[in-house]
């Protein structure tokens, strides 16, 4: 149950890269809190330190979550504010908070957002894919195997993709997509959002790929990367072809696993593999 005299817990987002992307509210509640917990205090006290927020910072990060947010609980308990920031943009957003926010609601602390920047909201604001509906994918596994799968398995979504990657994969990424989706799907690569070398390029799949290759300056930074669904008027056999042909060219030569898919899903063979060999 609320107790009157208990505290608050802000959730507070803050800038994706441009510092004055930092709100009024935002400001004023972290320079009030008695406390903010943020995800590496040294990534943020620059941050604290431009809007002279004297404000002590303790760290909460996925290796002291769960043990903090008990302390953090308590001091919530016993009356004081406290604001929660990750490093960047929305705490909980592939980004710690979840723990505590729970723990929180579990002891009947009232917890309230602040809300601000988020890169996926950002990116889908300007991609210019379909946004009533989408899937948030966050980060997929780092593994090709794992992240291979986890592409099959999304062939077949209808809503915008939503996907966080981070600069050393982004190439293989993008294979593995054009794999799973078919080269031909619409995609947009946002990169560096809000910050000097900001980019959003929009294409199919395949030209993405070809400029990443072309520029590897277009490798560099932070991105997210969104796709578009799958077309539905896109023939399901198509789809499943695709779906089967990603999990078995994880097994296979690439020319064996389309022949197979193609064989599976009834779905043309060149439609999954561009060749004729094989
Ligand atoms: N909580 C954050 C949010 O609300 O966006 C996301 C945190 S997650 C650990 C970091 C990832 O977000 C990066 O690897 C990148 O995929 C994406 N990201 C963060 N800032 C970005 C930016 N300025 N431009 C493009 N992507 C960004």
């Amino acid at each position: 149950m609320t107790t009157d005299s208990a505290g608050r817990l802000w959730v507070v987002a803050t800038p994706i890269g441009n510092l004055d992307d930092l709100s009024a509210r935002a400001r004023e509640v972290l320079g009030r809190v008695a406390l903010i917990a943020a995800e590496d205090t040294r990534h943020s006290a620059p941050l604290l330190a431009r809007y002279g927020i004297a404000t002590r910072a303790v760290a909460l990060h996925e290796h002291n979550e769960r043990d903090e947010a008990e302390r953090l609980v308590a001091r919530l308990r016993g009356g004081e504010d406290i604001a929660l920031i990750s490093d960047a943009g929305t705490p909980l957003v592939s980004d710690p908070g979840f723990r505590l926010v729970r723990a929180a609601r579990a002891a009947g602390i009232v917890v309230s957002p602040v809300p601000g920047a988020c890169a996926a909201i950002a990116a889908l604001s300007v991609a210019g894919l379909p946004s009533d509906r989408f899937v948030f994918e966050g980060f997929l596994p780092a593994k090709a195997a794992a992240r291979r799968e986890r592409l099959a398995e999304l062939a077949g979504e209808t809503r915008t993709l939503v996907f966080y990657e981070s600069s050393h994969r982004v190439r293989e990424t993008l294979d593995d997509m054009a794999a799973a989706f078919g080269a031909a799907r619409p995609a947009v690569l946002a990169r560096e959002l809000t910050k000097l070398f900001e980019t959003v390029i929009d294409a199919d799949l395949a030209t993405l790929i070809a400029r990443v290759a072309a520029d590897p300056n277009q490798s560099r930074g932070e991105f997210v990367l969104l796709v578009g669904g799958r077309p539905e008027q896109e023939d399901a056999r198509l789809a499943e072809g695709r779906r089967v042909f990603a999990l078995l060219r994880e097994e296979l030569p690439p020319a064996r696993a389309a022949k197979l898919a193609a064989a599976i899903s009834g779905a043309p063979r060149k439609a999954l593999y561009g060749s004729d060999d094989g």
